[in-house]
């Protein structure tokens, strides 16, 4: 008997994908460079589909049917060059090599060329949904070759999160792609998370509304246009008591959250491509100074507050609601934008409605609101920023009141609301008709002679300021 695919890297995500794949019928040929993980797998659950069982990356190769399919599910960095780099002298040219994990997209360019010049696909795969998503339909986010997805696309998709039926996967585009798309998923999961916890601190810290009570507003926030997986853990989360202390349970954690991965590499490649990802890189930093506990501490006693005593407005709980709503649709809007700058750099086809449509179930940024923009990018007539669809722009724009008191409120009170207040000033900024930036360029004309165009001429202009502030045309230096 021959496998169909064979997935090495058994540790909790390559077991629970290898076992999705059994389960939906396909027969799997497992291989983990230590044969224990291996074992077990067979031991726990090898009766859920066919197994092969292989002890060397030489065994897993040749238990596979042609086009070989291997799909590689190990600790992301230097474990996949060295995985690799032992496959590749077993395979056959047109044989497809997957990395499922998290790997950085630049990564996956690079193995991609190294492996197409042998006539070996390459294939970096997004996934998201953790274990449970591996284990029972993730969303999926397959890059490289268009060849290499009809060899491919049908067993991902089977494997998959069905959203209205349809399967939660879908080619995004070459090389590196589909780790890109996850990258920027991961970015919008940050922002999306960081947005939820400033609509907590609001309603306990200026409305007095204690965990157990706010995980019933969230819960029928679930019920509305918020209806997302993230809401509906912040409520659990919210509901659960501490057993030892009969505290509520986001009382006893210490408010410190770490950020490793993608969130990071998103916000980094957003400087490179110049893409103002404002919201995901202040939830990227939110984290960065909860975790200065020693500042942190030190602040606390030295530096002044002055909060205003003002009032909490009527109507907080729903105006809270509202500025989520809108802030989390500009996570998602800057998010996209960001999509749409890499697809020009890297020379992708990324199609929007289709990523949309495929983060709808399976992953953690699932929300109802997934299947407006995918909508929203459907027809012909795609909008250049998703709040210009005008069904977001409608609902975003009827939330700006709820949105400014909510900011402006929790400024006078000191709760830092970074992703509220910035994805509100992204909003602003983009409506805004002059920006300050005609004075920035004033400012580098003046110190570094690096010219500025006018509103009123075609060209590029330079001001004499140590001369005699006289006007001369210029040659383009940016
Ligand atoms: P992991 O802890 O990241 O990696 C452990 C696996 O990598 C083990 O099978 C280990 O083999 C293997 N490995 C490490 N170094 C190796 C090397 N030099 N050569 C060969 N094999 C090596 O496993 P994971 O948590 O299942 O994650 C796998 C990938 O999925 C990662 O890229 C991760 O970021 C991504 N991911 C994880 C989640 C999640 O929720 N955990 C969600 C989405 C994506 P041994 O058993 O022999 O040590």
């Amino acid at each position: 008997m021959s496998a169909q695919i064979g997935v090495t890297g058994l540790a909790v995500m390559g077991a629970n994908l290898a076992r999705n794949l059994a389960r939906n019928g396909y027969t799997v040929a497992l291989h983990n460079r230590s044969v224990e993980k291996t074992d077990t797998l067979l031991a726990k659950h090898g009766d859920e589909g066919d197994f092969l069982r292989t002890e060397t990356l030489q065994e897993l190769v040749d238990s596979l049917e042609k086009p070989r399919r291997v799909l590689i599910m190990v600790k992301a960095g230097k474990p996949v060059d060295a995985v690799v780099e032992q496959l590749v002298p077993l395979l056959e040219e047109g044989d497809i090599v997957i990395d499922a994990g998290n790997s950085h997209y630049e990564d996956t360019r690079r193995r991609e060329a190294a492996l197409a010049e042998k006539g070996l696909h390459f294939v970096g795969v997004g996934v998201s949904g953790g274990e449970e998503g591996a284990l029972n339909g993730p969303s999926i986010m397959p890059g490289g070759s268009k060849k290499s997805y009809e060899a491919l696309g049908p067993m991902l998709e089977k494997i998959s999160a069905k959203a209205d039926g349809e399967p939660c996967c879908a080619w995004v585009g070459t090389d590196g792609a589909g780790h890109f798309v996850k990258m920027v998923h991961n970015g919008i999961e940050y922002a999306d998370m960081q947005v939820i916890g400033e609509a907590y601190d609001l309603l306990r810290s200026a409305a007095g509304i204690e965990p157990a009570e706010q995980a019933a507003i969230f819960e029928e926030w679930n019920q509305g246009e918020l209806s997302s997986f993230l809401i509906e853990i912040t409520a659990e989360v919210l509901k659960h008591v501490d057993a030892p202390t009969g505290k509520p349970f986001v009382d006893v954690v210490v408010d410190a959250a770490g950020q490793k991965g993608t969130g990071r590499w998103t916000v980094q490649s957003a400087l490179d491509l110049g893409s103002p990802v404002s919201g995901i890189a202040e939830s990227v930093f939110a984290r960065g100074i909860s975790s200065q506990k020693d500042q942190r501490a030190i602040a606390q006693e030295t530096l002044a507050g002055h909060e205003a005593a003002v009032e909490v407005p009527e109507n907080f709980v729903e105006d809270v609601r509202q500025a989520l709503y809108a802030s989390k649709l500009v996570s998602y809007a800057q998010g996209l934008d960001m999509l749409t700058s890499a697809a020009k750099e890297y020379g992708w086809e990324l199609k929007l409605d289709e990523i949309a449509s495929l983060w709808r179930a399976g992953c953690i940024i699932r929300a109802a609101l997934l299947k407006d923009i995918t909508a929203a990018y459907k027809g012909e007539d795609k909008p250049a920023n998703l709040l210009f669809a005008p069904a977001f722009a409608e609902s975003v724009g009827a939330a700006v009141p709820a949105w400014r008191r909510v900011v402006a409120t929790a400024v006078q009170l000191g709760i830092p609301v970074p992703v509220f207040s910035s994805s509100l000033a992204y909003y602003d900024s983009l409506r805004r008709k002059r920006l300050p930036a005609a004075v920035i360029q004033g400012q580098r004309d003046l110190f570094g002679a690096h010219t500025y165009q006018r509103v009123d001429a075609e060209g590029t202009f330079h001001t004499l300021w140590g001369e005699d502030r006289s006007e001369i045309a210029a040659v383009d230096t940016h």
